[in-house]
C-alpha cells in the first residue's frame, strides 16, 4: 500500500484497512461507502465504477471509488459472487456530534461463506462455509461446514479422495484451509476449482486450541456431550473449531445462532460421489442450466427450510433400512390420508423461513418486519399441529409432538411491534402503542405539543387580524410564524424575527419556542426508547433461537414428508419395500425425470432385477434405444427409496446399497471436457477400487474412447472383475453387442437388450427391455433417423456388409482370445489387434482346392513380398 503523510481521515482508513487486509474495505463517509487505493482500483474494474481521487493532504492524491450506501448491498452482492470479501466500516456517531473525526468501526466482513443478507442467499439452499483440517497428503482429513444464516453446523472425517466430492455435495461457497494448502506458483488448488479459499495459520487448526474453542463457545464440559470425543473425531473437531473461530472473527454476531457441531458418520449414509451426482443429474442438470433435475421434479415443499431439508436428504440418502422405513411410514400416512395432507400443506404454505428468521434474531440483525414474520409463522403452528392430529407413523408423531408453538414469544412480538412497522428501524413507529407506558407518555407529550402548534395558526390569525398568517416548519429554523410583507405592520411585540424571505418574514414567540422544544426532546427520547425496546424484544427472541430452530426442524420434516406424499400422489409413485437383502427388484420402473418431459402414457415402464442369480446385467441395444434411461432409472429409484421417498414403479424391492457409482461414456461427457480415454480409465479405476458387495454400479459404455478392440477388451475385463471380485450389483449398458457373450460365460451375469423393431430399412424404438443380447448395433439405421445424407447411408451399408463378411464369427474369436489371455494370466491388448491385414484377407479368399501347386507357390511368394519379407 502506498502510504505517506495523510489527512486524519486517511490515517483512520489505513488503520481499519490494516485490520482486514484481505477484504475490500467499504469505508463509510456520509451517505457513501468509499474505497481507496488498490481496493478502489479493483472495485472500479469489477463493478464498473468511476475511478476518481481524493486529496490526501500533502501526499499524492489517493485513488477513490464510491457507492451510495442505499445501493451498497447490490455492489456487495456482486463482489461476493465474484468470490471477493467485503469489510464494512461504518460511522458510529453522527457527524454533527463528533468532536473532530467521526468514530468508525468495523462491523462485519462479508465473505462468500459467511452471509446473512437475504439478497445474497437463495431460499431453498444452504450457504455453507467449509473448513478442512490436516495436511494435504494425509489420507484422512477433518471437514466441517456451517451455514450462519440457518445455524446449521456439521463435521466429519473424510478420506482425501472423498474431499472434493464432499465439498461438491455440500456445495461449499468458501473454504477455510491451513496455510500449508496455499498454492505456490501457478498451480492453483485444482480440487477446489472455483471455490474461494481463505487460509489460516496452522495453529488455528491445532487440536487442543480448537477443542477448547468449541467447549467454551457451546459451554460444554467435554466434547463427549456433543458426541465428538471418539478417537476418530480429532480431525473433525480441528476443522470445526477452526471454522468456529473464523466465523466469530468475520461475523461476530453469528455465534448467537450457530448450533453445536453434529458429527456425520459415513456408515449411516448412502454415499454418492461427485461423478454420480452429476451423471444422475441429482441437483444440477448436465447441460442446460435450466434443465430438469431429480430435485426439481421431486421438490414440492412449501417452506424454505423444507426445501433445504429435502435437498439435504437427496444428497445424503440413508443406508439403514429401519431409518428409511420410518421416513416411508410418515410419507405413506400422508399419502393415504389426502384430506390430512391437503390441510397440512395449506398451513405450511403460510409459514415463513423460521430458521433464518431465528438466526437473524440470534445475530441481532432481525428487522421489525422479520420479527413480525416470525410471530405470524409461530401463530400457524397450532393450526399445523391440529391438521396433523394423531399419527401412527413415529416420524410424523414425533415431529408433531415437537411443534412447540412458542406462544409467549409470538405474544411478546405482537404486543411490542407495530403491525405497520416500517422495514427498518430509525424512522420511528416500530413499537406498538400500549407496550410501554413511558413511550406512550412521550408520544402523547409530543402529539399534544404538535396539536398545540397546529391550533396556533387560528389563534394568531384572530389575535393579529392577519388572515394569511401561516404556521410552518423547516429543518433549519424549526417552527415559525410567517407573515407576508404587506401585513408586517400588524406584527405584535412578542414576535421575534428569524428569517427574511422575498415576500414575507418569519417569526417565533417565546411560547412557540417552548412547545417546539417539547416536541423535539420528546422525539429524541422516543427514538432512543424505541431502539432500546426493540433491542430488548429482539434479544429475547434471540435468546430462544434454540427452540425456534428445533421447531423449524420439525416443520421442515413435516414439509418434506407431505411433499413426498404429494409427489407420490401426483406422479403415481409407490412405496418401495426397503430391506437388508442383497436384492433389487423393480417392476414397471420409470425414469422419474424423463417421464415428466413426455406425455404420461408414452413412457414405457421396465422391469429390472439384480440379485445373487443375476448380479451383472449387460444391456445392449442401438444408440437412442433407451439404455441410459433404464440404467439411470435403476440408480434414481434406489436413491429415492433410500432417502425415504416413494418411487416411480408399479412395485419395487430395494435391498439397501452403500454406494452408487456411475460412469458415463466418454463421448456422452464431451460437454464437460472430460473426453479423454485417460479420464475414463481413472474413473473406472476409482469405481473398481471403491465398490463393495453392497454397491450399485451403473456403467454407461466403457472403453468408447479408444479403438473398438481395445474398448471391448477393457469392458470385458472390467465386467469379469466386478462379477468375480467385487460382487457389486451392476448394470452395464453398451452398444458393443459382442459383450453379450460374456453373459453366457459368467454364472451371475445376464444379457438384456432394449428392443427395436425393423420396419423396412428403418428401426422403431420399442423402449422395452427383453432378455438376451442385441444381435447388431443398428448404427446405420440410427444415422439414417438422424438425417445423414442418403448416399452416405448407402455407402455405410455397403461397408458394413463387407466388414461383417470379413469378421464372420468375430464373436467366437473374441471369446477365444479372452480365454487365451486368461490362461496366460495376463491381459495383453495387443492380442486384439485387428486381424484384417490385407495378407490375411487374401489368404482367406484363396481356395487351395482350385489352385495349381504353381499358383499356390506364386501366391505364397507374393504374400511374403507384401509383408516385406520377400
Ligand atoms: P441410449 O442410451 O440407448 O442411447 P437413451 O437412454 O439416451 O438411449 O434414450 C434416448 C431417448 O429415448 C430418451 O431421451 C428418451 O426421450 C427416450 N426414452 C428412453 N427410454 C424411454 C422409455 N422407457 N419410454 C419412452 N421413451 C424413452
Amino acid at each position: 500500500m502506498r502510504k505517506g503523510p495523510a489527512t486524519p481521515l486517511m490515517r483512520q482508513y489505513l488503520e481499519m484497512k490494516g485490520r482486514c487486509p484481505d477484504a475490500i474495505l467499504f469505508f463509510q463517509v456520509g451517505d457513501f461507502f468509499e474505497m481507496f487505493y488498490e481496493d478502489a482500483e479493483e472495485a472500479s474494474r469489477l463493478l464498473n465504477l468511476t475511478l476518481t481521487s481524493r486529496n490526501n493532504g500533502e501526499a499524492a492524491d489517493v485513488p477513490l471509488a464510491g457507492v451510495p450506501i442505499k445501493a451498497a448491498h447490490e455492489y456487495v452482492q456482486r463482489l461476493i459472487r465474484l468470490g471477493r470479501r467485503v469489510a464494512i466500516c461504518q460511522q458510529v456517531e453522527e457527524a454533527s456530534q463528533a468532536q473532530g473525526l467521526v468514530r468508525r468501526e468495523l462491523i462485519e466482513t462479508i465473505t462468500p461463506g459467511a452471509v446473512f443478507a437475504d439478497e445474497l442467499l437463495s431460499a431453498g439452499r444452504n450457504n455453507f462455509l467449509a473448513a478442512v483440517a490436516g495436511r494435504r497428503d494425509q489420507s484422512e482429513l477433518g471437514l466441517a461446514w456451517a451455514d450462519i444464516s440457518t445455524g446449521e453446523f456439521s463435521c466429519a472425517v473424510v478420506t482425501r479422495h472423498q474431499l472434493a466430492s464432499e465439498l461438491d455435495r455440500i456445495d461449499a461457497q468458501e473454504l477455510l484451509l491451513p496455510r500449508s494448502w496455499e498454492p505456490t506458483g501457478d498451480g492453483a488448488a485444482e480440487a477446489f476449482a472455483g471455490r474461494p479459499c481463505t487460509y489460516r495459520e496452522e495453529w488455528c487448526f491445532d487440536s487442543e486450541i480448537t477443542s477448547e474453542q468449541i467447549r467454551r463457545h457451546f459451554r460444554v464440559q467435554s466434547l463427549a456431550g456433543l458426541g465428538l470425543a471418539g478417537d476418530g473425531d480429532a480431525l473433525a473437531v480441528s476443522a470445526a473449531g477452526a471454522l468456529l473461530a473464523y466465523l466469530l472473527d468475520v461475523q461476530p454476531g453469528a455465534g448467537g445462532s450457530l448450533r453445536p457441531p453434529r458429527a456425520e458418520r459415513a456408515a449411516e449414509v448412502l454415499h454418492l460421489d461427485e461423478m454420480t451426482r452429476r451423471n444422475l443429474e441429482v441437483v444440477r442438470p448436465m447441460q442446460a442450466e435450466s434443465g430438469a433435475t431429480l430435485l426439481s421434479v421431486i421438490d414440492l415443499t412449501l417452506t424454505p427450510m423444507g426445501a433445504r431439508t429435502l435437498r439435504g436428504w437427496l444428497l445424503r440418502p440413508l443406508a439403514e433400512p429401519k431409518a428409511i422405513r420410518e421416513r416411508l411410514d410418515a410419507v405413506e400416512e400422508l399419502h393415504e390420508d389426502g384430506r390430512k395432507r391437503r390441510r397440512v400443506r395449506e398451513v405450511l404454505g403460510e409459514i415463513k423461513d423460521l430458521e433464518r428468521l431465528a438466526a437473524k434474531a440470534g445475530a441481532g440483525r432481525a428487522t421489525p418486519r422479520d420479527l413480525l414474520a416470525l410471530a405470524a409463522s409461530l401463530r400457524r403452528i397450532p393450526g399445523l399441529a391440529e391438521a396433523l392430529g394423531e399419527s401412527e407413523a413415529t416420524g410424523l408423531a414425533e415431529a408433531t409432538r415437537r411443534l412447540d408453538p412458542l406462544a409467549e414469544l409470538a405474544d411478546l412480538i405482537e404486543r411490542a411491534i407495530d403491525p405497520e412497522a416500517p422495514p427498518s428501524l430509525g424512522g420511528g413507529g416500530v413499537v406498538r402503542e400500549g407496550y410501554s407506558e413511558a413511550l406512550d407518555e412521550l408520544r402523547s407529550v409530543r402529539d399534544g405539543a404538535v396539536g398545540w402548534i397546529a391550533d396556533l395558526q387560528g389563534r394568531e390569525r384572530q389575535r393579529t387580524g392577519v388572515g394569511s398568517l401561516k404556521v410552518g416548519y423547516n429543518k433549519v429554523f424549526g417552527y415559525y410564524i410567517e407573515v407576508s410583507k404587506p401585513n408586517l405592520d400588524k406584527v405584535p411585540e412578542d414576535y421575534q424575527r428569524r428569517q427574511t424571505l422575498t415576500n414575507a418574514e418569519r417569526f417565533v414567540t417565546p411560547e412557540l419556542k417552548e412547545w417546539e422544544s417539547k416536541v423535539l426532546s420528546a422525539e429524541e427520547r422516543i427514538a432512543e426508547l424505541e431502539q432500546e425496546l426493540f433491542a430488548q424484544v429482539r434479544g429475547e427472541v434471540g435468546g430462544q433461537v434454540e427452540r425456534v430452530n428445533a421447531l423449524a426442524g420439525s416443520v421442515a420434516r413435516i414439509d418434506v414428508f407431505a411433499s413426498l406424499a404429494e409427489l407420490a400422489e401426483r406422479n403415481r409413485y409407490v412405496r418401495p419395500r426397503v430391506t437388508d437383502d442383497e436384492r433389487i427388484d423393480i417392476r414397471g420402473g420409470r425414469h422419474p425425470v424423463v417421464e415428466t418431459v413426455m406425455p404420461r402414457e408414452r413412457f414405457v415402464p421396465n422391469d429390472v432385477r439384480l440379485d445373487d442369480e443375476q448380479r451383472v446385467i449387460i444391456l445392449t441395444g442401438p444408440n437412442m434405444a433407451g439404455k441410459s434411461t433404464i440404467l439411470r432409472q435403476v440408480g434414481l429409484i434406489a436413491l429415492l427409496a433410500q432417502m425415504g421417498s416413494f418411487v416411480p414403479a408399479e412395485r419395487a424391492e430395494i435391498g439397501v446399497v452403500d454406494r452408487i457409482f456411475t460412469r458415463v461414456g466418454a463421448s456422452d461427457n464431451l460437454a464437460l471436457g472430460h473426453s479423454t480415454f485417460m479420464v475414463e480409465m481413472i474413473e473406472t479405476a476409482a469405481i473398481l477400487n471403491g465398490a463393495t458387495e453392497r454397491s450399485l454400479i451403473l456403467l454407461d459404455e466403457i472403453g468408447r474412447g479408444t479403438s473398438t478392440y481395445d474398448g471391448v477388451s477393457i469392458a470385458w475385463a472390467v465386467t469379469e472383475h466386478i462379477h468375480g471380485r467385487v460382487g457389486a450389483k451392476t448394470v452395464f449398458a453398451t452398444h458393443y453387442h459382442e459383450l453379450t457373450q460374456i453373459a453366457d460365460r459368467l454364472p451371475a451375469a445376464a444379457a438384456y437388450n432394449v428392443a427395436v423393431k425393423e420396419v423396412g430399412e428403418d428401426i422403431v424404438f420399442l423402449r422395452r427391455l427383453e432378455p438376451g443380447g442385441a444381435d447388431r448395433s443398428y448404427g446405420v439405421q440410427v444415422a439414417r433417423l438422424a438425417g445423414l445424407p442418403v448416399d452416405v447411408i448407402e455407402r455405410a451399408r455397403q461397408i458394413l456388409k463387407d466388414l461383417e463378411g470379413v469378421a464372420l464369427g468375430s464373436g467366437t474369436r473374441l471369446e477365444g482370445e479372452a480365454e487365451r489371455s486368461r490362461s496366460a494370466d495376463r491381459w495383453q491388448l495387443s492380442l486384439f489387434q485387428p486381424v484384417e491385414h490385407p495378407v490375411v484377407e487374401r489368404l482367406r479368399r484363396a481356395v487351395p482346392e482350385e489352385m495349381t501347386p504353381l499358383e499356390a507357390l506364386a501366391l505364397l511368394s507374393e504374400l511374403k513380398q507384401e509383408l516385406g519379407d520377400g
